[in-house]
C-alpha cells in the first residue's frame, strides 16, 4: 500500500543494487560504491519536481531560453553513514553547498545524540536534501530536520535507502510535509533499533569498522 509521501524508487537497476547491498558477501569497497551509484541515480527522481527559471543563452547558432534551477542546493548528510551518499548526490549536483549534522545512536537508549552541527548561512532559501542510507526509529532524522527548520530551511526532502515504518511514522507524525524518498520500505525494526531484513549497519559497511 502507498503511504502518503514516502516515494519509492522503484527502478530496476537501484533495486538490483540495493540487492547487492543487501548482501551480507558485499565487502565495504564494493558496498561503498554501490551506495554511492544508488545515490547518483536516485538524484533524477528526488529533484524531478524542483522548480526552475528561465535563463537566455546564446547558442552558436542564435539565443534561446533555457531552464535552470531557480534555488541553490544544500546537501546535509547525517554522519556518519550519511557521507557515503554524499559523493554520488554532489556528481549530479556539484554546486550544492554542505552542510553537516553529526549525531551517533546511544545503544542502550536508541536515542539520537548530536555531536555536530554546521550549515550553510542561507539554507532558508535553499533546496535541501537530508540525507542518511538508514530511517529506522527516525530519531536521528527527527534530530537533523528540527536543526534544519530551526535554521529556516523549508524545502526540505529525505532521501534514503531503505525506511522503515516506524521510522516513517516517527518522522511524518512530526513533519508529515517532509517528503520521504527510498528504495524500499522494510518489514519493520528489530528490539536494537535495526531494520530487517535491512542490511545491518550501513556505517559499519560502509567503512569497514
Ligand atoms: N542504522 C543502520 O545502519 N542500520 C539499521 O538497520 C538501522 C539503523
Amino acid at each position: 500500500m502507498a503511504l502518503a509521501n514516502v516515494i519509492v524508487v522503484d527502478h530496476p537497476v537501484i533495486q538490483t543494487k540495493l540487492s547487492e547491498l543487501r548482501d551480507y558477501t558485499t565487502d565495504h569497497r564494493k558496498f561503498r560504491a554501490l551506495l554511492d551509484e544508488i545515490a547518483s541515480l536516485m538524484v533524477y527522481e528526488v529533484t524531478r519536481d524542483w522548480p526552475t527559471t528561465p535563463r537566455v543563452v546564446q547558442t552558436p547558432m542564435e539565443r534561446t531560453t533555457g531552464r535552470v534551477l531557480a534555488r541553490p542546493v544544500t546537501l546535509v548528510p547525517i554522519l556518519r553513514a550519511g557521507l557515503g551518499m554524499a559523493d554520488g548526490v554532489l556528481r549530479l549536483l556539484p554546486e550544492a553547498r554542505l552542510g553537516h549534522f553529526g549525531v551517533y545512536r546511544d545503544e542502550t537508549t536508541l536515542s539520537p545524540v548530536s555531536y555536530y552541527k554546521k550549515l550553510p548561512p542561507d539554507v532558508a532559501a535553499t533546496e535541501v536534501l537530508l540525507i542518511d542510507p538508514m530511517l529506522a526509529t527516525g530519531g536521528s532524522a527527527l534530530a537533523a530536520v528540527a536543526f534544519l527548520k530551526g535554521a529556516g530551511a523549508t524545502a526540505i526532502r529525505l532521501v534514503c535507502l531503505v525506511a522503515a515504518p516506524e521510522g516513517i511514522q516517527a518522522l511524518h507524525g512530526q513533519h508529515p510535509e517532509i517528503p520521504i524518498y527510498c528504495a524500499a520500505v522494510d518489514r519493520q525494526l528489530n528490539d536494537r533499533g535495526y531494520i530487517l531484513p535491512g542490511l545491518g549497519d550501513a556505517g559499519d559497511r560502509i567503512f569497514g569498522t
